[in-house]
Formats: structure tokens, sequence, C-alpha cells
């Protein structure tokens, strides 16, 4: 069951600056992670507010400078559907559309996606771990066959959006509003990892809402992709993926960001694999050394080496794929 809180439904972005203003309180957007998490006690909440009503937070624009503007509480099916996301930015349709389940696309939103709280089954379950306040992971000596491989610190969780991984590749950004400021983060710095704060998500404070999502306009010659692998072949979060964002001069690799999914508690840039592969034209030499570098320095749990051949797997399809 549901515990007591305040319940308000801001009306504009304005309002629920004031409501947030006036009292802390937690934001509900589409309300398919924040209401679970409320009801089976993982945190608690006084207050809640709702950004249901406020349109303004809703919808997909081109941008003057021809990039794209997607505000924070636009569904994921929405993105998924969206033509001059397809057209343009396939990595972030791609992962849009393997989020989750039909329904849950249609009720989840961006800003949701992107601040949602781990999948963990300790963080989850009845534990009082590190990042819900207590002494310790309990995943590192644990069932780890799903955490991370790289950057778990003192917390070893994966970071659950497939939406962050591509848009960070496209080197997307957000904006952030409190009462009295707003700031621009890029979403590749919107994570925060458990090195510098095991208990909280993102970088965003308690009052701050995120109003929507800048992609820049793609480059020439720009080719993006997602693709992640599961346990089953319906709804599930990823066990690894790869979201790759290059831009191609011919033949040429001129530049290009990869970031990895499933592997991290944030979504994990691989600069490596990226100076593997620029400047080349993606032979199969150059892929087999791309991928091998993508888990260089990972340090596998003891129930989760597989995850390594898998990303090396992954990232040398996905390169296959892309070169085309
Ligand atoms: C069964 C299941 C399977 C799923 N599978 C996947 C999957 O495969 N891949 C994947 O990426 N996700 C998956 N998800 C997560 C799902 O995509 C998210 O639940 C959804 O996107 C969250 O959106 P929401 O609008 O419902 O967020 P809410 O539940 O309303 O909020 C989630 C969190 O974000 C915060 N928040 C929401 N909007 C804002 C904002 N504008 N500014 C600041 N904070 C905000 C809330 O306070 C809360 O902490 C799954 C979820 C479920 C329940």
């Amino acid at each position: 069951m549901l515990p007591k809180f305040s319940y308000a439904r801001a009306t504009s972005i304005d309002n629920a600056l004031a409501i947030l203003n006036d009292r802390p309180a937690l934001i509900l957007a589409g309300g398919t992670d924040l209401l679970g998490c409320l009801r089976d006690g993982i945190y608690s909440a006084d207050n809640v507010v709702s950004l249901s009503a406020v349109e303004e937070l809703r919808g997909i624009r081109i941008a003057a400078d021809g990039g794209v503007r997607i505000g924070a509480l636009t569904s994921i099916a929405d993105i998924a559907d969206n033509d001059s996301i397809n057209q343009r930015y396939e990595a972030l349709a791609q992962a849009a559309s393997v989020v989750a389940s039909p329904q849950l696309r249609n009720q989840g939103t961006l800003g949701g996606n992107l601040c949602q709280k781990p999948r963990c089954w300790y963080y989850r379950g009845d534990f009082d771990c590190l990042r819900k306040g207590g002494e310790k992971c309990f995943a590192y000596e644990g069932e780890n066959q799903y955490h991370c491989i790289v950057g778990g610190d003192s917390c070893y969780i994966v970071h659950p959006s497939d939406t962050a991984p591509a848009l960070a590749a496209l080197g997307a950004v957000c904006r952030a509003s409190a009462p009295g400021r707003s700031r621009s983060i890029a979403i590749e710095k919107l994570h925060m990892p458990p090195s510098e704060d095991p208990r909280s998500e993102t970088v965003l404070d308690p009052d701050e809402i995120l109003t929507e999502v800048v992609l820049p306009p793609p480059a020439p010659g720009l080719r993006s992709s997602y693709r992640k692998v599961r346990t089953r072949g319906a709804w599930d979060f990823a066990l690894a993926g790869v979201a790759l964002a290059i831009v191609f001069d011919g033949d040429t690799v001129r530049s290009a960001r990869i970031f990895l999914s499933g592997a991290a508690p944030v979504p994990w840039r691989s600069t490596a694999a990226e100076e593997a592969i620029t400047g080349t034209t993606l032979d199969a030499a150059t892929i087999a050394k791309a991928a091998a570098a993508a888990v260089e320095g990972a340090e596998p749990l003891a129930k989760n080496g597989y995850k390594l051949p898998l990303f090396e797997g992954l990232v040398t399809e996905q390169l296959e794929a892309i070169r085309k």
C-alpha cells in the first residue's frame, strides 16, 4: 500500500518551482518508478509534486540551430516514434524503443527514465544497503551476476536507463531548473558515480527539476546506434549495451563517442575504444582492438565475468554494422 504523503499537481514549471520552494517534495512524472518505490518502502516522501499537467514540459521540437529539444515529460513512446529522432538520432530512437514494455513506454517519461532508481535486488529488496543509508553494498560479496564490472567503488549497481547512454553518446545536454536558478548539464555528467556519493543517482539538487534535453545538430557523416543484450527476449534491463555515435568522413572515422550500459553505476564512456577506432576505416583488426579496449580495466565481480566477452561481442557486432 502507498504510504501517506501530501500531493500537489503543478500547473506550470513556475508553479512546480514555487511548490518546491515552499517545501521539499519528490517529483512525480509518469510514476512508473516512483510509485513502486514508495509502495515498496524503498524510500519515503512527505510531499509529492506531480508534473503531469505541465504541458510546457512535453513535446519534441526542432531547435533553431537544427538540433532537437525534448521536454522532460515527453513519453518514451513518443521519442521512439518520432520521425526526426528516427532519421537523425538513431541511437536514441533505438534506445527508446527497447525501454521496458509498450505500456511503460507510454506512461514513462524521458525525465523519469534519466532519473530512475537502480534495479539492484538488494537496493529494491529488504536490505539496508549502502545506497539506502546502510553500511555496505551486499552485492559485492553476494549475488552479483547483474552488477557492474567497472566504476563500482563502494556500490556495485548498474545504471538502468537505456536512453542515458544513447543521449550521452550523441552529446546531449539537459536543462535543470530550481527556485531562482537554472543550469545546463551534459548528460554524460548527469549521473553520480558512487565514488562521489553512493546515495544519489544524479547530480541534481533535491529542488531541481529536469526540464528538457537538448540534442546538438547532427554533424555531417554522423551515424549512431544503440543495442542491448538482455536475459530474455521480452522487456528487460540491459545486461550489456553499447551506444555508438560515430562521425564518418567517407569510410574513415573522424570522431567517435562510445558509451556502455549494464557495465557501470553510470553510463560508461570508453575513451580507449573511441581512440582505437578514430582515424581508421574500421577494418576487422581495428574492430577487434576496439572490442578489447572497451573492457580494458574492467574488474568483474565473482559472478559476472561473463559480461567481458558479452561486451566484446556486442562492440564487435555494432561496429561491423555501423561501418556499412
Ligand atoms: C517493469 C519495468 C521495466 C523497465 N525496463 C526498463 C528498461 O528496459 N530500460 C529502461 O531504460 N528503463 C526501464 N524501466 C524504467 C522505466 O523506463 C522508468 O520507470 C520510466 O522511464 C520512469 O519514468 P516515469 O516518468 O514513470 O518516472 P517517475 O516514476 O515519475 O520518476 C522516476 C524518478 O525520476 C524522478 N523524476 C521524474 N521526472 C523528473 C524530472 N523532470 N526532474 C527531476 N526528477 C524527475 C522522480 O522523482 C523519480 O525519482 C522499467 C520500469 C519497469 C517498472
